[in-house]
Order: structure tokens, then C-alpha cells, then sequence
């Protein structure tokens, strides 16, 4: 397949004009521009906001199980669709191919998890103090769903809320990022497939809306939004949690990360290095996961390091859609001259750096291609504590792992953390409550990347948000909790007696 992002999106049945519109989309592949979009004004995203309430009322009529049939054929048109959608994602995002195509059956999986989910929204029966009584907690569609997403992730994170959002009954609006709209449009088209001929959906069931953050920003402030489900970086998240709960809305927050991994002398090495690797090459770190910081105990530093260094000149570096390219390009030219700030900062503060230069200049003028850089700390420099979106894999010193620990979570992040170890003391204490303070924390397995039958999402400034899996749908819902009197007394609570007379 050799299609452009044009061909792709006409193939889904998008008939639009892409060569008007105040929104550039450009290729990280080679800078270039491959279509215009036109964003949303005010009047019609608080026209899209009315209509997504009218599709709510309707939807939360349907039953649960049938709300899952949508799902079911929106996950069939995705299998259908997958290369085309997969190769957009790489186009768009930059992300390698087969990352694209991971990327949409992290669709797929959702929408099968979603699917049997349609069946078990349970509540639970409580066992009442008071005689003749019941208890029961009802779980209900809560309303309209705004949805934010990050560049990274163009696709995958919506049909996370997407596919939940929908089989709990509520309306949905999406604003993608604005430097993967297509993809979005994409999207949209695939769920009209799925939508076309499913009688029960009402119109405007899952709108788009395009725009910037100020776009995203009218959506958040709407009070006819019952969630805010937003993807991003912490920046975001400080801007747009404040306006959520000033309204007394419910949020569900995804921010950044600043993942470890916590090497220990028992470590199996060679699965090690594999698994920092990939976490901190993969994508051109730039995932929410990416691995950002590496404790090594003394032992084994060395020999680690040396490993990584070698593995780092084997690394290909290229045009994302090259089957045997690992990394492709930074999204923008805003992402380069972070990572410059970044290994700037660290050459100050006595650093020895590897890496980190910008490659096929001559090739791509507006595309930014870098070899990824290893950082070793000094080692009076115990932590660094901001995200930088880009690969640099700082490492550190450690020869106690009650300290690693420590180091591992004192950042302002939580999302991702592992250790590598055969010592069970070690794994459980690292995943104890006294362990990682992440909301993922694994053993033997890299930082990045995570099933979607989890619940997915992180403490402190990650946000708190849960999505995907697990009992994540209850963010989509309300729950009532219901006592049912069967019996022919009035027992108030509390003890509480009064008497009416007859
Ligand atoms: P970003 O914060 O620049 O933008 C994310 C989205 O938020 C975009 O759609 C943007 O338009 C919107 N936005 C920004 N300000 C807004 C505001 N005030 N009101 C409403 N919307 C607003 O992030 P990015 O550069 O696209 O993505 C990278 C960041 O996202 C990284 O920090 C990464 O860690 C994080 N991320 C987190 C997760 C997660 O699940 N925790 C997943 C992917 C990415």
C-alpha cells in the first residue's frame, strides 16, 4: 500500500476539500504539509454541545447489551480497516508502522473488552441494617463525554473513552489534538461505518471538534459536559482540571510521566536491556511511558551501560513507514529544541552525554530525526524531575534499593515505573505499598506500553485518571445507590421517632 494521507482518508469516504482551512497538518516524516482542516468556531461547538445532549437523552434508552452491538461493529470495521488507519497514524504522528497498526488494535482490544462490558455494568446488593429493606447500587449513563487527546497517542486513546463512553450509555465529543486531525477525521468515518444502519443511534452520537487548545478549552468550560476525560501534558492538565471541578464536573485526567526503571544485580541483564531499550528509543520517546530514568546498582552499572550504549548504535533511525526502521522522527521542531534544552542542562550540571545530535539534515530540512541520547548523571545529581518528550534515558547510580526507590518516586509524575529483578524480596517490595508510587508498576517488564485490560493511568501530576480496563468504565457513570422498603413499617434512620397520629 502506497497510499497518501489524502488517498487513505478518500478510500474511508471523506469528500473534503483539505487544501482550505486555518489548520496546517504537517508530516514529522519530512515537515512537509499534507492538508488543511478548517477549526470549529464558538457558535458551533455550543452547537455541537446541544446536539451531543440530545443524542445522551436518546442513547441512555437503549439497552446496555445493544449499546455493545455498536462497539462490536465499530471493532470489525477497525480490523477491516487496519492497515489504512495504521499507516495514517505513522504518517501523521510519526510513530514507526508497526507502532501505527499496534496502535489501532489497541482499538480493536478495547472495543472486544467493551463489547463484554455492555453485559457486566454491575452494581452491588448491600445488606441493609433496617428489616424489609434492600439495598442496590444502579450504575447510569451519566451524559456527554468531551474527549481531549495528545499527539501521540492519535488514535488509541480515544477509543479507550470512546468504546467505554458509548456502551455506558453517554454521547461523545472529541477533540484531537491539533497536530493529528486526520487521523481523527479517520476515525469519525469508521464509526459512521459502524453507525450506518445501527437504527438505535441517534444522530450526533460522537461529534469531532477541531481546534487548538482554546477550542478544547470552550468545550472544557461547558457545564453540559459531564466529563472531561483529557490526555496531555501536566501544563494541560493544571489548566484544565481547575475549570472542570470550578464547575463541579467530573475530570479524568492523563497526563505525563517520568518513568524508571530500577535495575538490580539479580537482574536477568539481557531482558533488561531490552526492555530499556525500547522503552527508551521506542517512538522516539515520545509516549506518555516512555522509560525517562534508569537506576543501575553498582555491580552491574558498568556492564549496563556499556550494553546500552552498543545497543543504541544498532538502533536504525529512518523514515517511519521502513519496515526496518525503530525510530522515526521528533514530532516538530518545538520537540528538538526541548531535547537540546534538556542535554544542554545536563552538560551543565557536569553530565557525560552520548547521542542526542539531529541526523538526515541533508536529507530532511524541516524533519527532526535524532540519535537518542544517554545521559549519565553525576553522581551528587540524584533525579531529574520534568518530562522531556523526546529519548534521553537518564542514568543513575544506586547500591541500596530502599534509595532507588525513594529517587524513583520523588518526581512530580506517576504514571509508569519497573524493576528488573529475580529477588523476590526486591519485586515485592517494589510493588508493596511501600514500593513505586506509580499507577503502574511492573516486574521484568519495561515501563512502556501496557494491556488494555488494565486500568491505565497514574498518581500525583499524571492526573489520577483511570481509563481502558478494569473497573475504569465506573468513570463514565453515575451510581444511585437505591433502598427498596417491602415492608409495611417506616423505620427512619438513625433511630430517629416520631409520631403523626393516625
Ligand atoms: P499537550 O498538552 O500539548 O496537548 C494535548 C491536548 O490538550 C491537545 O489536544 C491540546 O489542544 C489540548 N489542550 C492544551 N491546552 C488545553 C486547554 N487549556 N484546554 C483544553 N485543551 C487543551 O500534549 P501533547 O504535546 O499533544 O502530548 C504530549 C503529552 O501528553 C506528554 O506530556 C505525554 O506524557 C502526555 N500523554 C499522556 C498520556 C497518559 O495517558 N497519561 C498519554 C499520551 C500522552
Amino acid at each position: 500500500m502506497s497510499q497518501n494521507a489524502i488517498e487513505i482518508l478518500e478510500s474511508l469516504g471523506i469528500s473534503k476539500n483539505f487544501k482550505i482551512g486555518d489548520m496546517a497538518v504537517r508530516s514529522p516524516i519530512d515537515g512537509l504539509e499534507m492538508a488543511r482542516v478548517r477549526s470549529h468556531s464558538n457558535d458551533e461547538i455550543d452547537a455541537m454541545i446541544a446536539n451531543a445532549q440530545k443524542a445522551f437523552l436518546e442513547w441512555r434508552k437503549v439497552p446496555a447489551p445493544k449499546r455493545g452491538q455498536l462497539i462490536r461493529i465499530l471493532g470489525e470495521k477497525l480490523r477491516t480497516h487496519k492497515a489504512a488507519l495504521g499507516r495514517l497514524v505513522t504518517m501523521e504522528c510519526g510513530k514507526i508502522y508497526q507502532e501505527g497498526l499496534g496502535e489501532v488494535q489497541e482499538m480493536i482490544d478495547i472495543c472486544d473488552f467493551a463489547v463484554g462490558l455492555s453485559r457486566q455494568l454491575y452494581g452491588l446488593t448491600i445488606a441493609s441494617e433496617r428489616p424489609g429493606h434492600k439495598m442496590v447500587e444502579n450504575w447510569h449513563p451519566i451524559g456527554s463525554v468531551g474527549i481531549i487527546s495528545a499527539f501521540n497517542f492519535p488514535v488509541a486513546v480515544w477509543a479507550w473513552n470512546t468504546a467505554l463512553a458509548l456502551v455506558c450509555g453517554d454521547s461523545v465529543i472529541w477533540k484531537p489534538s491539533e497536530k493529528t486531525p486526520l487521523t481523527a477525521l479517520a476515525c469519525q468515518a469508521i464509526l459512521q461505518e459502524a453507525l450506518d444502519g445501527f437504527s438505535e443511534a441517534p444522530e450526533n452520537l460522537s461529534q469531532i471538534l477541531l481546534g487548538n487548545a482554546v477550542a478544547g478549552q470552550k468545550m472544557v468550560e461547558d457545564k453540559r459536559m459531564a466529563v472531561i476525560s483529557a490526555t496531555g501534558s501536566c501544563a494541560m492538565g493544571r489548566k484544565v482540571a481547575p475549570i472542570v471541578a470550578a464547575r463541579f464536573g467530573r475530570s479524568i485526567l492523563e497526563l505525563g510521566g517520568n518513568n524508571a526503571i530500577i535495575v538490580c544485580p539479580s537482574a536477568d541483564l539481557k531482558m533488561a536491556l531490552h526492555g530499556i531499550v525500547f522503552g527508551a528509543v521506542g517512538t522516539a520517546g515520545q509516549r506518555c511511558t516512555s522509560t525517562r530514568r534508569l537506576f543501575l546498582h553498582e555491580d552491574i552499572y558498568d556492564t549496563v551501560v556499556a550494553s546500552i550504549k552498543d545497543a543504541y548504535g544498532k538502533v536504525s533511525i529512518g523514515d517511519p513507514l521502513n519496515d526496518d526502521t525503530l525510530v522515526g522522527p521528533l514530532i516538530d521542531a518545538m520537540a528538538f529544541s526541548n531535547m537540546e534544552k534538556a542535554l544542554a542542562l545536563a552538560l551543565e550540571q557536569g553530565a557525560s552525554v552520548t547521542g542526542g545530535k539531529r541526523i538526515e539534515l541533508d536529507k530532511y530540512t524541516d524533519a527532526y530525526y535524532v540519535k537518542p541520547a544517554v545521559v549519565e548523571m553525576p553522581s551528587n545529581i540524584k533525579n531529574v524531575k520534568e518530562e522531556t518528550f523526546a529519548p534521553i534515558l537518564y542514568i543513575f547510580k544506586y547500591n541500596n534499593l530502599e534509595t532507588a526507590i525513594l529517587a524513583n518516586n520523588d518526581v512530580p509524575q506517576g504514571l509508569s515505573s519497573a524493576i528488573f529483578t529475580n529477588n523476590v524480596r526486591e519485586a515485592e517490595l517494589f510493588t508493596s505499598a511501600l514500593g513505586s508510587d506509580c499507577g503502574i508498576a511492573n516486574v521484568n517488564i519495561g515501563t512502556s506500553g501496557a494491556e488494555i485490560g488494565g486500568a491505565f493511568g497514574g498518581e500525583k501530576e499524571t492526573g489520577g485518571g483511570r481509563e481502558s480496563g478494569s473497573d475504569a468504565w465506573k468513570g463514565y457513570m453515575r451510581r444511585s445507590t437505591s433502598t427498596l422498603n417491602y415492608s409495611s413499617e417506616l423505620p427512619l434512620a438513625q433511630g430517629i421517632k416520631f409520631d403523626l397520629g393516625d
